[in-house]
Parts: C-alpha cells; structure tokens; sequence
C-alpha cells in the first residue's frame, strides 16, 4: 500500500460524489513517469486532475493515485506575433487568458469558468459559447505530448496524425497525460465586446433566435427559466456577443490590460460578492428559485429588452465566477447537471419533454443553459448540428433515486433523437444509455486503441468505468 498520509478525499466539482485517492503533485516528466512505475509495482490505476471542475466522477478513482498538475503550469514558449503558446498541461484558463491578453490575443474557446486547466479541456474537448463559429478546443491545438501507459513520450500533431490526436482529445484521459500542449491563440482588436440582450416568450422563439444569431454574433448563450409550464415552456434570456473591431474603441491598449479585465469584488459597489452565496442559500429550493427564476426572466424581459451595451472579455465569457462559492448553496448534498446535445430538427421537441418531465417529477432545474453547436471531430465527441440543454438539480437526501432515474429517462429521449452526452457535465447516466448514441463503432475503436496504448488500464476514472466499462 502507499503511506495513508497520500490519502486525500477528493470530490467532483458538483460535491454530490467523491473517492479516497492517493494525491501527487508531479513537477516533471520524470515526476510522471515515477507515478506511472509506482502504480505498476502496486498495480494499482492513476488519474489525471486538473482543476476538478468536471461536474461528476470525469477525474475520481478509489484508492488509485490521482495526478494533480498544480505544479506544472508552467508557460514554455510564446510568440505574440504569430499567437502560439506552449503550455504545461496544469496552466488555467485564468492564467492563460492573463498571459497572452495585453499582447492583443485571447483564447479561442473557454468555457463559463476561468478555472479548468488546458489538461482538462483537452481531454474533455470543451467547447464556448461561439461554439458554432470556432468549434471546439482542440480546434486549436496544434499539437500536444502525451506521456503513455508504457512511460514513453510522444509528441503528437494534428496535422499528422489526425486520428489519434482526435482519439485522444476528448478522451477523459484514457489514452495517456498530456504533458504540454500547443496552443493557437485568437487575435483580438479590443478587451471589450458589444453585447445584445433580447428575451424570449417560448421555446420556440428561444431556439429560433438562438439559431438565427449563430451566423451574425460570435457568442451566443441563452439562459432558460426551467419553472413555468404551458405556454411559457422554455421562456428565457438570450445574450450575443461580438469582439470591438479596430478603430471601434478609442484607446483598446486600457481595455487590453488585464487589470481593466477583472470581476469586480462587490455587487452594486457595496456587497462583497464573496458573500452572497450565504444570502442565496435561504433561498436555495423549489419556491425560492422559482421566484428568482421568474424575477430575472421578468426584468431581462421589460428593464433589460433589447439592451445593447459593451461588457469586458472577462465578464461576458465567465459568469460563473461572479458569485464565488456559488455552488455552496448546493451543500449538503451538492449539485449534478445533464447536458444533453439533440439535432437542430428534434431540439424543440425533446427539450419539451425532458423540462416537461422534470415538472411532473418536482425536480426541476434550478439553472437552465441553451447553446447552438457544431459538429467535432474527436472519436468520443460530443459535438452535433443542433443545440444543447444544460440543466443543475440539487442533490438532496430522500430524492437522489428520483434524479437519477429522471437522468435516465431523459437521457433516453436524447438517444431516440440521435443525440449526444457530455461527459464533464455528467455523473448519473447509465452507461448503456451513454453508449447508445454511438452507432458506428467508435466505442470498440475507442476501446481496442485503449487496449493497444494502455493494455493493463493503467488510467483509470470511475466515469471511464460506468460509462465504458473500462476497469
Ligand atoms: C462552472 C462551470 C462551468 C463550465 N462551463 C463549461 C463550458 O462552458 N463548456 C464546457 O465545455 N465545459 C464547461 N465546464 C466543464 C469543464 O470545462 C470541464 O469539466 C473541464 O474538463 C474541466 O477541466 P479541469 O482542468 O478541471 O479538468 P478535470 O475536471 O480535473 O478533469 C477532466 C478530465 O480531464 C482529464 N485530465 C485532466 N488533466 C489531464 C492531463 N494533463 N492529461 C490527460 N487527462 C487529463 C481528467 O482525467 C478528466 O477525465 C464547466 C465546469 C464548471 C464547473
């Protein structure tokens, strides 16, 4: 056994599961490749972890040894003229953005928090809210290392091996640790962006303007009031968003600084924002989210119609750091989300029915999220021509059995329609419901290229076990 003093309890993001794992911080390649011998001679499994924002059970297992790259987050090269950067896999969304900003530049795809590692989304293949329009986050990697099962290195290129770089991104970490990556960062004119905010009455129109937007904002997000029933299914707020071009802002060296860039710490100049998950606890159940749910549509809806106004890089694209701690008012118990991803043609009817559905269980979503996608090209994607439906339930003591099998229950209306799962977001599907929504034989691709790289499942997690089998 390993000392008991590298027993650490780590949980997933939403806190609702979690697993007794011996914690390392590697430095160094060589630092890897000791864990790698050390789990042989123990024969025991690793896991790489990033930040840990993976909803559910994406970065857990069980008295295996988890990786944390805390201390490799290290920048190794970077060229503002062209926007290539080298990373270490442990560099945050946070730090990158904050490296690469005043130099006139920007992430091509992040995701509603700051927080992930580039480690994590490459191995998730994350995806933003301009989805449609830059694809996913391996779009833009051009190449990585991959430290395998064996302790060999390898450098791979998209360009050249486009197959296991695609088998690979999105793979929950299955085929090995991404130990540097090469990244394409995005040209940017301005720190700020112009944002429209517009409502809708009904999913019908909600899905409608969300589509029409694609093709003339680069963000795109909507966020839904998952409460009201009827006519009022489906009712929210959509935001769009577009990059200031050259000459549209006077002096885009201020907005470009990353100081002009940051959340600010208080709430209408006076309340801490530190604090205010404490005062949305009390409210943290079916009748007060309902009401803030109906407060926030109703003032996005008159105050907030069709405002147009400009907002900073930073706090359009990561609104879920606004309220720190927020999932705090999840505790005990903790939170999961479904995010399923359904064909443009079936969007409307299964959204329909799963917020239908989660109305006549009394569970609903406390917070509702809609984005317009595109097809990717990974072996495990997520990624279709439709839409996704991301939905947060608390998990409360007494109803966990009921929110489990509403997941199922939806989860089967995505997979008749032909739709996709997305495993950072999930901690409660079935793995035969995940494995349906692949029919042409990826799932034994992905598991013979598995058998190949990684023969005695070396890296493991418990959601590569529940949704693959593979353990
Ligand atoms: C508030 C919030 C908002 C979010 N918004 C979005 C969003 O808008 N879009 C989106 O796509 N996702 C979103 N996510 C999900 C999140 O981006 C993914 O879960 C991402 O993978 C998290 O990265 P991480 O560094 O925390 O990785 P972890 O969650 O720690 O790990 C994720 C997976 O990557 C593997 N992994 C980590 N590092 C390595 C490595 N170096 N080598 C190999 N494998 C590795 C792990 O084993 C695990 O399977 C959000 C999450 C939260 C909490």
């Amino acid at each position: 056994m390993l000392p008991a003093s590298r027993l650490e309890w780590i949980q997933g993001w939403g806190e609702s599961q979690g697993a007794a794992a011996y914690l390392f911080r590697p430095s160094t390649i060589g630092n890897l490749q000791d864990c790698l011998q050390l789990a042989r001679d123990k024969k025991i499994s690793l896991v790489s972890r990033g930040s840990g924002c993976s909803y559910g059970d994406a970065a857990l297992l069980p008295e295996g040894i988890c990786l944390n790259f805390s201390r490799m987050q290290r920048i190794l090269a970077w060229d503002p003229s062209t926007g290539i950067i080298d990373v270490e896999p442990g560099v945050s969304l946070r730090r990158l953005w904050r490296y690469v900003l005043g130099d006139g530049w920007w992430p091509p795809v992040v995701t509603g928090t700051m927080e992930p590692t580039v480690g994590g989304c490459l191995s998730m293949n994350v995806h933003g809210k301009n989805n449609w329009v830059r694809g996913t986050f391996s779009e833009h990697c051009v190449e990585f290392d991959l430290l395998q099962a064996d302790g060999s290195l390898r450098t791979i290129r998209r360009e050249e091996e486009p197959e296991l770089f695609n088998a690979v991104a999105g793979s929950f970490g299955m085929l090995g640790i991404v130990t540097r990556m090469r990244l394409k960062m995005k040209r940017v004119a301005s720190g700020m962006l112009e944002v429209r905010a517009v409502s809708a009455p009904d999913l019908e129109t909600m899905l409608r303007l969300t589509d029409e937007a694609k093709d003339q904002w680069e963000y795109v997000v909507a966020w839904i009031d998952a409460f009201p029933g009827g006519k009022k299914l489906g009712r929210g707020l959509l935001h769009f968003g577009r990059h200031l071009e050259k000459g549209e802002e006077p002096r885009p060296e201020q907005s470009l600084r990353i100081e002009n860039q940051d959340l600010p710490e208080e709430l209408f100049h006076i309340l801490p924002k530190s604090s205010m998950w404490r005062l949305l606890k009390p409210w943290t159940n079916r009748v007060g989210m309902s009401w803030i749910n109906r407060l926030k549509y109703l003032a996005g809806a008159t105050i907030g119609e069709n405002a147009l106004y400009q907002q900073s890089l930073a706090e359009f694209s990561f609104l879920l750091d606004y309220v720190p701690n927020w999932k705090k008012i999840y505790s005990p118990g903790g939170l999961i989300q479904h995010q399923s991803f359904v064909p443009v043609n079936q969007a409307e009817d299964v959204f329909r029915r799963q917020l239908e559905l989660c109305r006549k269980m009394r569970l609903p979503s406390f917070l509702a999220v809609l984005k317009r996608h595109r097809p990717d090209d990974c072996l495990m994607g997520h990624g279709l021509d439709g839409f996704s439906l991301a939905l947060d339930f608390p998990v409360r003591a007494g109803k966990r059995e009921r929110l489990w099998k509403l997941v199922a229950a939806m989860g089967e209306m995505v997979v008749e329609a032909g739709g996709r799962f997305y495993p950072a977001k999930d901690a409660a599907l079935p793995g035969e419901i995940y494995r349906s929504t692949f029919q042409d034989g990826q799932i034994e691709k992905f598991l013979s290229i598995k058998q190949e790289m990684d023969p005695e499942m070396r890296l493991r997690s418990l959601l590569a076990e529940r949704l693959l089998g593979i353990g």
